[in-house]
C-alpha cells in the first residue's frame, strides 16, 4: 500500500481524499517511480477542487509533475536507481500523476534529471519553471534579445511567472513585472525585475494599437491583459503566450501583427517533444540561478495539499510550492 491523493466521482460529484492504494492498481506503464517531489501547479488545483474538466476518468491521483527515483523498469532508457523528471502528458489529468507515493507511467515520458539539480529543485522548477523556460526559448527563437528593449512578465508573482522574471533577469533582459499584488514588488525585485507595473493597467479593454513599450512578453494571463500586451509590443517584438489565469477570449485586433509585424508565440508543455524538453531542462541548468529558486519556493505537506488548493485559484499563492512525497 502507499500514500495517495485520489479524485473520484460519484453520482456526479467529485470526492477528494488522501488515502492508502494498493500497488496493484497502479496504471499500465514501463517504468515505475518512487516519487521524492511533486508540485502543485495551477491545473492541479483545477483538478482537486474541480473548478474545470481537467481529470478525464475516474478514479484520478492528481499531481501533472514529479521527480523520483526508478524502482523497477522495462523500458529501454532506464534502470532501477535512475533519477527523472515527469512533466505533462496527460499525467494527472488522464494517467494518475504525481501525488502520490508511486507513480508508473511509459519511460517514454520521463527526462532524466538533469545537471546540477537535485529531485527537489526539478520539482521547485516543476511545470511552471520549465514552461517559462520554453517561454524564453520562444522568445529567443523570434529575435527578442536584450538589446532589443525591455520585455514584459504578466502574472509575475505566480510560478510561471516568477521563474520567467529569474531566467530573463539573468539573460540580461530588462523586465517589467506585472502582478496583482504590490505587496510582491520587493520579492519581484529580488527575482531581477526592474520595474513593477499594476495589473488594474493591463486589465480594461485599450485601444487596438497602443505606446510601443516591450520588445517581448511572457504572458501567463491571456484575456484582455493579452489583448493590451499585443497592442503595447515594440515593432517586430513578440510574445510567448501560456496561460489563461485572466481567462480563455482574446479580445485583440490584428492591427498590431499587420502594422508592427508582432508575433504571437503559444507555447505548450505538456505535449512538447523529448528533444525539446531535455533542452529545456539543460538551460534551466545554466540559465537559472539556483540561489533565486530557493526564494521561489516553498514545501506543502502532502496532507495539506487538498486544502491548499482553492487558495492557488484565487491567485493568493506566491512562486511555486513543492509537495515532499516519499523524499
Ligand atoms: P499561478 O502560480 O497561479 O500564477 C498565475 C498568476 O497570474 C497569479 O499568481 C497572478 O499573479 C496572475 N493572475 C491571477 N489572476 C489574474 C487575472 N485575473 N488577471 C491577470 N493576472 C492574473 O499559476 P502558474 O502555475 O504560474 O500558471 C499560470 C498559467 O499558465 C495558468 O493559466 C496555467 O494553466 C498556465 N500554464 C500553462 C502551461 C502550458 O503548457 N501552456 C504550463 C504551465 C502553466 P500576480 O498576483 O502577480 O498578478
Amino acid at each position: 500500500m502507499f500514500k495517495a491523493i485520489l479524485i473520484d466521482k460519484k453520482d456526479d460529484k467529485q470526492h477528494t481524499q488522501l488515502t492508502e492504494v494498493n500497488e496493484s492498481a497502479l496504471p499500465k506503464g514501463d517504468v515505475t517511480v518512487r516519487v521524492a517531489y511533486s508540485t502543485l501547479n495551477y491545473k492541479d488545483a483545477l483538478a482537486i477542487t474541480g473548478k474545470s474538466p481537467v481529470v478525464r476518468s475516474f478514479p484520478m491521483v492528481p499531481g501533472i509533475d514529479f521527480a523520483g527515483t526508478v524502482t523497477e523498469s522495462s523500458h529501454p532508457s532506464y534502470k532501477e536507481g535512475d533519477q527523472v523528471v515527469l512533466n505533462g502528458w496527460g499525467v494527472g489529468e488522464k494517467h494518475w500523476g504525481g501525488l502520490a507515493e508511486y507513480a508508473r507511467v511509459s519511460g517514454d515520458w520521463l527526462v532524466p534529471l538533469q545537471q546540477p539539480f537535485t529531485p527537489r529543485q526539478a520539482m521547485g522548477i516543476g511545470t511552471a519553471g520549465y514552461t517559462a523556460m520554453l517561454c524564453v526559448m520562444a522568445l529567443e527563437r523570434n529575435g527578442v534579445t536584450p538589446d532589443k528593449g525591455p520585455v514584459l512578465v504578466t502574472g509575475a508573482a505566480g510560478g510561471v511567472g516568477s521563474v520567467a522574471v529569474a531566467i530573463l533577469s539573468k539573460l540580461g533582459y530588462t523586465v517589467t513585472a506585472v502582478t496583482g499584488r504590490q505587496q510582491e514588488a520587493d520579492y519581484l525585485r529580488s527575482l531581477g525585475a526592474s520595474d513593477i507595473l499594476d495589473r488594474a493597467e493591463l486589465s480594461e479593454p485599450g485601444k487596438p494599437l497602443q505606446k510601443e513599450r516591450w520588445a517581448g512578453a511572457v504572458d501567463v494571463a491571456g484575456g484582455q491583459m493579452l489583448a493590451n500586451v499585443c497592442a503595447s509590443i515594440q515593432y517586430g517584438g513578440a510574445i510567448a503566450a501560456c496561460g489563461l489565469a485572466a481567462g480563455m477570449s482574446l479580445p485583440a485586433s490584428v492591427a498590431p501583427f499587420i502594422l508592427r509585424g508582432i508575433t504571437l508565440a503559444g507555447v505548450d508543455s505538456v505535449m512538447r517533444p523529448l528533444a525539446d524538453r531535455l533542452q529545456a531542462w539543460q538551460r534551466l541548468g545554466t540559465d537559472l540561478d539556483i540561489a533565486k529558486l530557493d526564494h521561489v519556493t516553498h514545501e506543502l505537506a502532502l496532507h495539506d495539499v487538498i486544502r491548499t488548493a482553492p487558495s492557488f485559484l484565487e491567485g493568493q499563492v506566491r512562486g511555486r510550492i513543492i509537495v515532499p512525497v516519499a523524499s
